[in-house]
């Protein structure tokens, strides 16, 4: 038979990262964009906001008459009231009672910080990341400060564990830099930390002041509350999530985490209807029956075996990991065989 190449592992990815590459190659809108061209009733004329967003997130897709490709976005004239403005004033309310995640502190972060320690959005670091997956590569990376975990290994610590390090940058300034980034070479925008949910009002709120068509990036732990995914929908072009358990008790006792499995499952399930998706799977030594084995076989029967999937060994015993018998060495080369192999076994075809 001809090899047309469409089998090729490079075209599979493409073909599974459809809507990040058509925003690269200039046939297709960022979702951020297309949510600012979309108008939406003005929200003094609204009793519940949600209502209105929930009524446009079920037709998002229905919406491209808003949309002209040979119309630089730039030039595009917005709507006095848009779904994306929408989005923004819903996100503040959230914010006066924070519940961006599933530990929900109901706490108003105008005044104080919740589990996170998290107040203002503080940015540790961006720049062009090219240590990121090769289809992501030059990634402008924004590395913001807290955390919703508390990882006793964590591999980011002084970021996350230290939200008040870092700098203020006002979000006219952030997004001049992000547009600055896609002329130096960006691909993407990519937030990250620490965790990017506590500072979901500040992202959307520099989102929007983008002037750029540029793939936005979710770079999380997938702890988010669901109101706060409903949000990301229509303005994250590609979910690049960090899936770390298979059971409630491995988050609990190396993360400190609640409930783990039900969130994170649920929030993989609305992330890959609403864009593309990249789930990184991080090795723990001692961990591939307890925990890969069973993300593996979910992933599989819920999301299916196109999806792109990074199995990581790069895992080093930091921070408290030497408290723990169980992550307190390295990972040993034949856990990832063992892990790639049951991956191949279930049919997984795009392996980065
Ligand atoms: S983002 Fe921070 S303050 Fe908000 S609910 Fe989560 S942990 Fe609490």
């Amino acid at each position: 038979m001809k090899d047309n190449g469409e089998n090729h592992p490079e075209n599979l990815i493409k073909l599974a990262l459809s809507h990040y590459f058509n925003i690269l190659e200039g046939e297709g809108l960022s979702y951020f964009y297309k949510s600012s061209l979309i108008p939406v009733k003005d929200k003094k004329f609204l009793y519940d906001l949600w209502e209105e967003h929930e009524q446009v997130r079920k037709d998002f897709s229905l919406n491209d008459e808003f949309t002209n490709l040979k119309i630089p976005p730039w030039k595009q004239v917005k709507p006095s009231f848009s779904y994306m403005d929408l989005k923004i004033s819903i996100a503040k309310k959230l914010f006066d009672e924070c519940i961006f995640c599933e530990r929900r502190c109901g706490i108003n972060r105008n005044d104080e910080s919740g589990f996170c320690g998290v107040k203002k959005s503080k940015i540790a670091s961006e720049f062009l990341h090219m240590g990121e997956e090769a289809p992501l590569i030059p990634s402008h990376t924004i590395f913001l400060t807290g955390c919703t975990f508390k990882c006793v290994y964590c591999q980011n610590m002084d970021i996350s564990q230290h939200p008040d390090q870092g700098f203020l940058y006002t979000e006219d300034k952030l997004a001049k830099f992000i547009d600055d980034r896609k002329l130096e070479g960006s691909r993407n925008v990519n937030f990250v930390g620490g965790d990017p949910n506590p500072h979901i009002l500040y992202i959307l709120k520099t989102i929007s002041l983008i002037r750029e068509n540029i793939p936005v990036i979710w770079n999380s732990n997938f702890y988010a509350s669901q109101e706060a995914m409903y949000l990301l929908d229509g303005v994250v072009d590609l979910y690049l999530s960090d899936f770390k358990y298979g059971n409630d008790e491995c988050a609990m006792r190396l993360s400190g985490i609640s409930n783990y499995w039900n969130v994170v499952t649920r929030n993989h399930k609305i992330a890959f209807e609403s864009g593309d998706m990249i789930i990184r799977h991080l090795l723990l030594p001692g961990h591939v029956e307890c925990c890969t084995f069973p993300i593996l076989d979910w992933i599989y029967e819920n999301l299916g075996k196109g999806v792109v999937l990074n199995i990581m060994d790069q895992y080093r015993p930091l921070y408290r990991a030497f408290n723990h018998n169980d992550i307190s060495g390295f990972l040993q080369r034949q856990e990832y065989v063992e892990a790639v192999d049951y991956a191949r076994k279930l049919g997984f075809v795009n392996l980065i």
